[in-house]
């Protein structure tokens, strides 16, 4: 199946400067930045500046160098936001949401940074 990519989401507007954001961190090919609605005192989004709707999208698709500066970009923002577990950080939880199962609301992929208080358990089971 194709992956059709809808470049007037609110993450393609953030990337071409039509919509503010407050950067955490922008490199060639990677841009985090604060989420508008925070869940947590750290969250903060990482997305790729390519067009790619999904992790599985970007994991196909995507080139070495995409992907390299991708996952070293959200190892970076843990650094940044004081999160990493061991120094001094209470750890953090990443989250990429995926279509219709996954509840995503933004059609561009985004990892979710999330810390700076207990997160709980990652799901509730329903049986
Ligand atoms: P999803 O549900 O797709 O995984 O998460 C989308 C996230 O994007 C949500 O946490 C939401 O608060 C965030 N978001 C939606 N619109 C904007 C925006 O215009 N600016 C920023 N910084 N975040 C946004």
């Amino acid at each position: 199946m194709p992956y059709n990519y809808d470049d007037q989401n609110i993450f393609a507007r953030i990337l071409r400067g039509e919509i503010p954001n407050k950067t955490v961190l922008e490199t060639e090919h990677t841009l985090a930045f604060e989420d508008i609605n925070p869940q947590a005192p750290v969250h903060v989004l990482v997305i790729p500046k390519g067009p790619y709707v999904t992790y599985d999208h970007f994991a196909t698709e995507a080139t070495d160098a995409e992907i390299v500066d991708y996952i070293r970009t959200i190892g970076k923002v843990c650094e940044m936001l004081g999160v990493r577990p061991g120094e001094g950080g209470g750890g953090y939880r990443t989250i990429s949401n995926a279509g219709e199962s996954g509840v995503q609301e933004v059609p561009h992929l985004h990892v979710h940074v999330l810390g700076g208080r207990p997160l709980g358990r990652m799901l509730q089971r329903r049986d």
